[in-house]
């Protein structure tokens, strides 16, 4: 662009003419915004032209997940109770983005309100994986993993909750990062569970990756559990060589029951970076695969049944036509505007919230997630990083996992920990089977995303 081969107004289009193409098969974006994103690139020439200093993404297409709040946009979260909802502000996001001179091709499709690992849950069809169409592309942020994938956008938001980035990055063969809990701002980001919620990037490449987590981290005075973490960030770049770099690979999560060719693509990746001379060490996380996969579904959906309250037909979107009091006001608009893994999730964490099942459930968990978090820390203390698979397959077929739900949660199982811990971690493209992508999963200590993402790099280039 700065060279002038192309413009960022013939970029933009050029993707715009993708999504129009492909977008009906893969159906990764549920709304194009390409006006905006055509007066977005304008801007950009214009600054070109004028020879001025050009913010670090000026004229990079980015897809957003549709749970993101962009001005102006419809923002849905893949629910018919927020189908017609329009965004009244730009989420902190994307308000910094913009000023990096972002262009925002459109609002990418999800399962309903993050809730799922496949994009079937959406309301509005599902997504497809891009490598192989009769698959998923993993979730919930599935439409934003396959956007980059399929090369409809350079890069994506998504939101992870518990593997929402990392797993669809893992089934599209792209690069997922989730933040550090606190790394980057909720703020427009529509809640699911607040504990565990944070917003990340989906890339080509760690590098890619790196610029967009740049331009959204830091502290925001309208989340107030933000912080600034950029000081620690610059230090650690400067002393990171792979030589001093000691992995952790924690024995319990090559388990049986998974994939045996993901095992072994995940472990030759691993000895790819032992080979490039990283110190690859055994470690064990004992709490983080066998508790926290259950502590997650009982935490997760507690704090999904309290955020949830709010779409009751009167403050947000879908009101019932058919409702002839207050009462029915509440059940009718709730009852036909969310669909059916939405209300299970509310009913198992109101039940565990309930008076009488507090103790026994929700308290429980809670404990169990302080066991998962000393489990790390302990690691930690002998390890920078720990290497895991980001998920036990490749990317399964639709419908497969559709009619059993548990098997759709055991799709979560080396994901959750992480979240439950608030740690960074990124998946990254390690290899394929059968055409089909396997991720691996770098998890660091709180506030090291330089680290995982400078191994990213080195890895690429292994
Ligand atoms: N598969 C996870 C779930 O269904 C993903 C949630 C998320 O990260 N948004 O809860």
């Amino acid at each position: 662009m700065v060279k002038k081969e192309f413009s960022a107004l013939e970029l933009t289009k050029a993707f715009l003419d993708e999504i129009d193409k492909s977008n009906e098969k893969i159906f990764a974006f549920l709304t194009v915004t390409r006006d905006s994103a055509l007066s977005q690139a304008k801007r950009i020439d214009d600054l070109i032209s004028a020879g001025q200093d050009l913010p670090l993404l000026a004229g990079i297409p980015l897809a957003v997940k549709d749970n993101i709040m962009v001005e102006g946009a419809r923002c849905t979260a893949s629910s018919k109770i927020l189908e017609e909802y329009i965004a009244p502000y730009d989420a902190t996001v994307i308000k910094k983005l913009k000023e990096q001179g972002i262009v925002i091709l459109g609002k990418t499709n999800l399962d309903e309100f993050a809730m799922g690992a496949s994009t079937e849950n959406s309301a509005f069809g599902p997504t497809r994986n891009p490598h192989d169409l009769s698959r998923v592309p993993g979730g919930s942020s599935g439409g934003s993993a396959a956007a980059v994938a399929g090369n409809l956008s350079v890069c994506a938001l998504g939101s992870d909750t518990g593997g929402s980035i990392r797993q669809p990055a893992s089934f599209c063969g792209a690069v997922g990062l989730k933040p550090t809990y606190g790394a980057v701002s909720r703020y427009g980001l529509i809640a699911m569970a607040s504990s565990l919620d944070q917003i990340g990037p989906i890339t080509k490449t760690a590098q890619d990756a790196a610029l967009v987590f740049e331009a959204i981290e830091g502290k925001d005075e309208k989340d107030s559990t933000s912080v600034n973490s950029k000081i620690k960030n610059q230090k650690s770049k400067l002393e990171f060589k792979i030589q001093n770099l000691r992995i952790g690979v924690p024995k319990e999560y090559f388990m049986k029951g998974m994939d045996k060719e993901v095992e072994k693509t995940v472990k030759n990746a691993i000895n790819k970076l032992e080979e490039a001379g990283a110190e690859v060490r055994e470690v064990s996380l004992p709490y983080s695969t066998d508790y926290a996969l259950a502590a997650y579904y009982i935490i997760m959906p507690s704090e999904v049944s309290a955020n949830l309250a709010r779409y009751d037909g009167i403050k947000y979107g879908y009101s019932s036509p058919a409702a002839k009091n207050l009462m029915e006001v509440y059940s009718k608009s709730r009852g036909e505007g969310f669909g059916k893994e939405v209300k299970r999730r509310i009913m198992f964490g109101t039940y565990a919230l309930s008076s009488g099942y507090y103790e026994a459930y929700y308290l429980r968990a809670q404990k169990v997630r302080t066991k998962i978090i000393e489990d790390f820390n302990r690691v930690f203390k002998s390890v920078d990083v720990i290497a895991t698979p980001t998920a036990p397959t490749t990317a399964f077929k639709l419908g497969d996992k559709t009619k059993d739900p548990l098997s759709m949660y055991l799709a979560d199982i080396f994901v959750t920990a992480v979240n439950l811990a608030g740690l960074p971690a990124i998946s990254l493209p390690c290899g394929k089977i059968q055409g089909l992508p396997v991720g691996l999963q770098i998890i660091g200590r709180h506030f090291e995303e330089d680290k995982v993402l400078k191994l990213g790099e080195i890895f690429e280039k292994l």
